[in-house]
């Protein structure tokens, strides 16, 4: 299915035009982006969030339209009844960067088991579409190259990421066992690499580390000799892809990688982001964590047979708005709250 680039004059084609949507996660990093192009879509937008990673900051703005609503909640909780209720559900809520879901491993399991299930009982009783999101994490260190869905992975039940790698590999069952037991509508994405403004400073992501360490001139910390791959999605790429999984009536509940496949070393990072920001930080090498994955590429042959969707923003162009909305958060003070009101306001806002 596809949706057309959102302006205000499409949004009544839009699957979400009107729609109840309810995004968890939504002042994280993608989450708030999701919000903003929903809210773009012309979807009527409830917003929960514990504020556990995410930053009020990234929805400020987005708060001044009378079609969006935020929510302080814990998803380990079960969703206040006097909610709306959802036509869909994108469940973005889970602390995502290693340092984050390995700050309290128990948290990180239980959001992605009880959280899931709670969603789920609120999806079976408003009749709503949940997407989930799910990760590349789930294959673990891979040994089959590119990661196609039918791989099974290769994930240590025990170590520092088993928290997060097993707790979406047990999302995913239980999302699908419920939907086939109780008939909900599931939708399973499995998320690579993303990237793009918003991603907090803090978070010890190698894009989100790097740019903020040449913005700074201090040095770039390369983990291990560098030669592990990864492949970095931009995150508006990839918030089209979850969006048309969610309204496609073909997918069913199996599970769709979205990321870009085009894969580059950490090392190779490191040197774009240098020439993107100018900087002429030296890079240090650190030692490789335990169990990071050496390889991972998506195989996103589903994702263009079902949704036809495919990634358009190169690294280096991804890079460059990541870096001016980075640039800009590190040198101006904290943006006053300003009223948007149109959808070609909203568009320009980031
Ligand atoms: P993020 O940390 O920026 O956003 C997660 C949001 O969820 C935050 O706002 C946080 O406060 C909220 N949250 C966490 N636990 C919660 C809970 N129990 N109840 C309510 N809110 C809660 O991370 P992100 O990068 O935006 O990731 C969003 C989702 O996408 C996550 O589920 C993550 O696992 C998945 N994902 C992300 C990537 C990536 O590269 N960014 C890759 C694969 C999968
Ligand atoms: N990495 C790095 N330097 C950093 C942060 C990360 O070399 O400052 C490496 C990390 O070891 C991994 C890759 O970059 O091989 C991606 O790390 P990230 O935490 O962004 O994502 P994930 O490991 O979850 O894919």
């Amino acid at each position: 299915m596809h949706i057309p680039t959102p302006t205000p004059s499409n949004a009544a084609r839009s699957p979400f035009h009107k729609r109840s949507v309810c995004v968890t996660g939504g002042a994280g990093f993608i989450g708030s982006h999701m919000c903003r192009r929903l809210l773009i879509e012309g979807a009527r937008v409830t917003c929960l969030d514990n504020l556990d990673t995410g930053r009020h900051a990234n929805i400020g703005k987005l708060e001044e339209l009378p079609g969006f609503t935020f929510v302080h909640h814990d998803i380990n909780d079960a969703l206040p009844p006097a909610l709306p209720a959802f036509e869909y559900i994108f469940n973005l809520a889970c602390p995502a960067s290693p340092i984050h879901y390995q700050r309290d491993p128990v948290y990180t399991a239980l959001t992605c088991s009880r959280g899931v299930y709670n969603l789920l009982e609120r999806a079976h009783r408003d009749g709503a579409t949940i997407l989930h999101a799910s990760t590349s994490e789930i294959y673990g260190d891979p040994q089959v190259h590119p990661q196609p869905e039918t791989y099974w992975g290769n994930v240590n039940t025990c170590g520092p990421r088993s928290c997060y790698d097993e707790g979406k590999r047990f999302a995913e069952t239980l999302l699908r066992d419920y939907g086939a037991r109780y008939g909900v509508t599931v939708r399973l994405a499995r998320i690579f690499n993303t990237y793009g403004p918003h991603m907090q400073f803090d978070d010890g992501r190698v894009v989100s580390n790097f740019v903020i360490q040449a913005l700074k001139g201090e040095p770039l910390t390369v983990y291990g000799d560098g030669s592990q791959t990864r492949s970095f999605c931009y995150v508006d790429d990839l918030v089209e892809g979850l969006l048309r999984l969610a309204a496609s009536r073909t997918a069913g509940a199996n599970p769709v990688n979205l990321g870009n496949p085009e894969e580059f070393k950490v090392a190779e990072l490191a040197q774009l982001v240098l020439a993107a920001t100018q900087s002429h930080s030296n890079i240090v090498h650190q030692p490789l964590p335990q169990d990071d994955p050496k390889r991972r590429r998506p195989d996103i042959s589903r994702a263009k047979a079902i949704l036809g969707w495919a990634p358009t923003t190169p690294l280096t162009a991804g890079l460059l708005k990541t870096i001016a909305e980075f640039r800009q958060r590190l040198e101006m003070p904290a943006p006053r709250k300003t009223a948007m009101r149109s959808a070609a306001e909203l568009q320009a806002f980031q």
